[in-house]
């Protein structure tokens, strides 16, 4: 831009002379154009609030002028400025003349610019100029308001640093959908990987419109359209290569007055958590068992509250069966049960230990029985969560109790052993003591067993003991126990009854047995000894009696029974 003449005569003295005037910013030269200038600035900007100064970008940028509050924000002196030019305080130095000659080329308006100014302390401030061209006195000079924006800059520093350092995806758009702003995580998860090639899309681009099945805008653009915010809502996205993302997200409008005028819009990819869950789904699924979910209410209600896919098989349970329904409890297990259940389920979570049970469920042929496990949570409102596994033990439990039943069982006859009669014994005894009701017990001996075994052979003498004790399992009751008490004696206890019952079976067995036809020897007899347990009398000492009859029968010449 070219001054007038005069003006441009001026301007060179002024950069020759730039000597600060000591009344009222006056110069030495020409002092009536610059008494006139000075006075007109004072006039117009002196008492502004805002620091301005006045550059002449032809005359090498020099300041030709600063009002008080510029004096005051610098640390210049107003005759200081007047030897400075813009370098002096921009930061850019020389390179800021080429955008003041730009700046002092537009016509009309102030266009804000963001410098960093240096103080005379040496301090950087970041401002915001209003710069535009001004004729004063002829001159065309630019004012240059400022404003002292660090603060701001340091907000919006941050907000960037806020932006760029969460793993949401962040993003704002106008209500056309163009992108004001994409934080870093955003880019990457539109599978970019840098900003400026996100923006030039529209969002649109990344919400796969075109391929909505439903035909309904996507959340994200009925915030746009509505004003109203969307809070944690599952939808999906694209990404750069076409394939669609799942999402949760955030949107929120941005008003001006009453009127939207763009959308924040903060989302998660949940690709990986999908991944994750189907992961889990597909352990849990492979579980040869039930995963469960349970809630105790503080007054000590129980539900379930999750069970996993493969739960109303493995209950036996119709495909309609609701498992959280607050009866499905009671329907599996009986109420002796369902209250051990509970028991144990507050006693794991007061305690705060693991909760494992056994358990049996109903269902055909007696049902399943279960071992559960679980851990347990409590919440602030004192609900407690269990996280657990049922799974099926059935096999293993049958198989334990084939074990312990072998374990009290005699190989031979199949009748329980001596270990076993003798808790049996153990059991009846307590029940007498607590009822009252005596228990009577019969001793049974073969008759010259060692004979049989000499004539016919061990095989003859082991058929033997397999028919008396067929005998003796068939003539007895139910729950009479009955067992090989050792060698060629078996032992009977009958629970709740008297001698007199306990002789009538002895007679029937002594008459059974006589009746026993081998088929590799000859018959066989047996000696029966009976008592009934006295009160206050311990059971060693009714075997004692007992074998003691057994004896006499022995000695008053076999196949017979003696009371003891
Ligand atoms: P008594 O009439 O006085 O009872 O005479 P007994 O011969 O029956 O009595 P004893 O106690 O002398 O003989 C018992 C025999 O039973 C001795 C033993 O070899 C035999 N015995 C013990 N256990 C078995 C077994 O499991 N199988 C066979 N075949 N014999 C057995
Ligand atoms: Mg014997
Ligand atoms: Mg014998």
């Amino acid at each position: 831009m070219k001054e007038e003449g005069g003006v441009e005569g001026m301007a060179a003295e002024h950069v020759a002379e730039k000597t600060p005037s000591q009344c009222c910013g006056m110069f030495l030269h020409c002092p009536t154009q610059n008494e006139t200038r000075c006075v007109l600035f004072d006039t117009l900007f002196g008492t502004n609030s805002a620091p301005i100064l006045l550059i002449d970008p032809d005359d090498d940028g020099a300041i030709v002028d600063a009002n008080s509050k510029a004096a005051e924000f610098y640390g210049y002196s107003r005759e200081t400025f007047r030897t400075l030019h813009v370098w002096d305080i921009n930061t850019l130095n020389r390179s800021v003349l080429p955008v003041m000659r730009e700046i002092s080329s537009w016509s009309g308006g102030h266009y804000p610019q963001r410098f960093r100014h240096r103080l005379s302390d040496g301090t950087i401030r970041d401002v915001q100029v209003y710069a535009g061209p001004i004729e004063l006195v002829g001159q065309r000079l630019l004012l240059c308001i400022i404003h002292d924006v660090t603060a701001v800059i340091e907000v919006e520093q941050f907000n960037r640093l806020l932006l760029e350092s969460v793993n949401v995806g962040v993003c704002g758009i106008d209500t056309t959908g163009a992108f004001t702003f994409v934080n870093p995580e955003a880019v990457s998860a539109f599978g970019f990987l840098h900003e400026s090639e996100v923006v030039r899309h529209g969002i649109l681009r990344f919400l796969g419109e075109d391929a909505r099945a439903d035909g309904e805008p996507h959340p994200i653009l009925r915030v746009a359209a509505t004003g109203v915010a969307l809070h944690d809502v599952d939808c999906s996205m694209l990404r750069a290569d076409g394939t669609v993302f799942p999402v949760r997200v955030v949107a929120s409008p941005i008003r001006v007055g009453d009127r939207v005028e763009g959308v924040v819009v903060s989302f998660t990819d949940l690709t990986r958590e999908r991944e994750r869950e189907d992961q889990i789904a597909d352990l849990i699924n492979t579980l040869p068992g039930v995963v469960f979910q349970a809630e105790m209410t503080a007054d000590g209600h129980l539900g379930a509250t999750y069970f996993n896919g493969a739960a109303k098989a493995f209950f036996g349970l119709p495909e309609g069966a609701d498992l959280t329904s607050p009866a499905i409890l009671s329907s599996l297990v009986d109420r002796a049960g369902s209250i051990e259940l509970l028991r144990s389920l507050k006693a794991s979570a007061l305690h705060r230990l693991p909760w494992e049970r056994e358990f049996q469920i109903r269902g055909p042929g007696g049902g399943k029985w279960l071992l559960g496990r679980a851990r347990s949570r409590s919440r602030a409102n004192g609900t407690v969560v269990f996280n657990g596994v049922l799974l099926d033990i059935t096999d293993r439990k049958g198989l334990e109790t084939r074990l312990e039943e072998a374990a009290l069982t005699d190989p031979l006859t199949g009748l329980w052993n001596r270990r076993r009669f003798e808790q049996v014994v153990e059991q009846a005894t307590a029940h007498f003591v607590r009822s009252g009701r005596p228990y009577s017990l019969v001793m049974i001996d073969i008759d010259h067993f060692k004979r049989l075994n000499d004539q016919f052979g061990h095989v003859a003498g082991d058929e033997a003991l397999c028919r008396v004790a067929d005998v003796l399992q068939h003539r007895s009751r139910q729950s009479d126990c009955v067992a090989r008490w050792g060698g060629e004696e078996f032992a009977i206890l009958l629970p709740e009854t008297g001698l007199a019952l306990a002789s009538i079976l002895a007679s029937d067995i002594l008459l059974q047995v006589a009746d026993i036809k081998l088929a590799t020897a000859d018959h066989v007899t047996v000696s029966i000894g009976v008592g009934e347990l006295a009160a206050g009398e311990e059971a060693h000492v009714l075997f004692r009696r007992v074998d003691a009859a057994l004896y006499r029968a022995k000695a008053n010449g076999r196949n017979r029974i003696e009371r003891a």
